[in-house]
C-alpha cells in the first residue's frame, strides 16, 4: 500500500496557482525526489504533505488516513529543512533530544534515544559538544538526528544539502542513502540537483510550472524522457531535426535508423519529429579508426577540456544543427581541434523521439 497518496491537488496562493493537479502514490521505505527548476513548486508540495500548507483541492492520504484538518504535529511525517534550523547555544544532545520534551520516557529512555539517533548519523560521542561548534556536514547531521528520533513513518527533506561544500555534499548524499536503506522509512527529497536526484533516489518526480511532467526510475528518465524539457533537465542532449515514416526515421545529419517505440517516449507518429541523443552515446573516431556502428561526417566547432573528460561540439554535414559528443580523456587518445574533420560513430537504439 502506498504510504502518501495524492490525487487532484491543486494550491493557490491568491492569483498564483503554484500545483496544478497533482497525482501521486509514494512507496513505505522508498527513496522519492521531488526535482525541478527554482519556483515550479516543489516546495510548495513538501509543505502540503508536511500539513503547513492546505490544499485547495484534492486529497491527501498518509497511511490510507485523509490528512484535510490534521495540523502537521499530528502527521506521520517530519520535516528537515535547507537552513538546517538547530539551536546554536544549545548542546547537540539538546538539539537531538529537543522533540522528545515532552515525551512519557524516563530521563534515561530519553538519554539512550539521543545517542542512538547519533549513532545513526556517525555522531555518536559528540552529544555534549556545543552546537554552534560544529561544522556545515555535522550541523546537518544534528538536524538529521533530530527529525529521525521521533520516528516517523515519512521524512521530508527541503534542500538539506544545499549549504553544503561539493565535497561534502558529495559524502552526504552517500550517507543519506545509507542511512535511509538502513532505517528503511519513506524519504522524499526536495532539490534542484539532477545529479543529487539520480544519485540518491530509488524514484524521481521532475515538475515544472506546478505540475509533474515526468515520474520514473533514475534510469528511465534519463535514457527515455518524455519531452525535451526533461530531457534538457536531466543531463545533456543534443537535438536534430527528423522525420519518421513508418518503421523508420530519417535524421538530418545522421541518416537513416529504424525505432522501436520505447524511444518514443511521448508517443508515435508519423511526420516531423525531434531526435535527442546524449553526447557520451555519440563517439568521435580517430583517424584511420574502423567501426561497425553508424558513421556520420561534420567538423568541430568547439572543444571544451574538464580533466576526466572533454566535451566537442560538432557541426553535421547536410544540416545546420550541432551535435554534443563527450569522451574520455584516456593516455593516447587523439585530440581533435577546431576545425577538423569529424568521424561520428552513433547507433540506432541512443536516439529518443520527440513529437
Ligand atoms: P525553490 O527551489 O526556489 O525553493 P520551489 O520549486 O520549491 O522553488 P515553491 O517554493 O514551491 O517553489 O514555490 C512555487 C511558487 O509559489 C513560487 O512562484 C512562489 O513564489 C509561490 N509561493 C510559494 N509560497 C507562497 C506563499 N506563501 N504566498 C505566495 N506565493 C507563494
Amino acid at each position: 500500500m502506498s504510504i502518501i497518496s495524492l490525487s487532484g491537488v491543486q494550491k493557490h496562493f491568491g492569483d498564483y496557482h503554484a500545483l496544478r493537479g497533482i497525482d501521486l502514490e509514494i512507496a513505505g521505505g522508498e527513496f522519492f525526489s521531488l526535482l525541478g527548476p527554482s519556483g515550479c513548486g516543489k516546495t510548495t508540495l513538501l509543505r502540503v504533505i508536511a500539513g503547513f500548507e492546505d490544499v485547495s483541492e484534492g486529497t491527501v492520504l498518509l497511511s490510507g488516513r485523509d490528512m484535510e484538518g490534521v495540523p502537521a504535529n499530528r502527521r506521520p511525517t517530519n520535516m528537515v529543512f535547507q537552513s538546517y534550523a538547530i539551536f546554536p547555544h544549545l548542546s547537540v544532545a539538546e538539539n537531538v533530544g529537543f522533540g522528545l520534551r515532552r515525551a512519557a520516557m524516563s530521563r534515561g529512555e530519553k538519554a539512550a534515544a539521543v545517542e542512538e539517533a547519533l549513532g545513526m548519523v556517525g555522531l555518536a560521542g559528540y552529544g555534549a559538544r556545543k552546537a554552534n561548534a560544529l561544522s556545515g556536514g555535522q550541523r546537518q547531521r544534528v538536524a538529521l538526528a533530530r527529525a529521525l528520533i521521533l520516528k516517523p513513518k515519512v521524512l521530508l527533506l527541503d534542500e538539506p544539502l544545499s549549504a553544503l561544500d561539493k565535497k561534502l555534499r558529495e559524502q552526504m548524499q552517500a550517507e543519506l542513502r545509507r542511512l535511509q536503506r538502513s532505517v528503511g522509512i519513506t524519504f522524499i527529497l526536495v532539490t534542484h540537483d539532477q545529479e543529487e536526484a539520480l544519485i540518491m533516489s530509488d524514484r524521481i518526480a521532475v515538475m515544472f510550472e506546478g505540475r509533474i511532467a515526468q515520474l520514473a526510475d533514475p534510469q528511465t528518465l534519463y535514457r527515455r524522457p518524455v519531452s525535451r524539457q526533461v530531457a534538457q533537465f536531466i543531463g545533456m542532449m543534443s537535438f536534430l531535426p527528423g522525420r519518421i515514416a513508418g518503421a523508420e526515421v530519417t535524421v538530418a545529419g545522421l541518416g537513416r535508423a529504424s525505432v522501436e517505440d520505447d524511444q518514443c517516449p511521448a508517443g508515435r507518429a508519423d511526420g516531423d519529429v525531434s531526435v535527442g541523443i546524449r553526447p557520451e552515446l555519440l563517439s568521435l573516431l580517430a583517424p584511420g579508426e574502423d567501426t561497425d556502428r553508424q558513421l556520420a561526417h561534420g567538423a568541430v566547432t568547439e572543444r571544451t577540456y574538464y580533466g576526466d573528460m572533454t566535451y566537442y561540439d560538432v557541426a553535421l554535414d547536410g544540416t545546420d544543427a550541432e551535435v554534443t559528443i563527450s569522451m574520455k580523456n584516456l593516455p593516447g587518445r587523439a585530440v581533435l581541434e577546431r576545425g577538423d574533420a569529424a568521424r561520428v560513430a552513433w547507433d540506432a537504439r541512443s536516439l529518443v523521439i520527440f513529437p
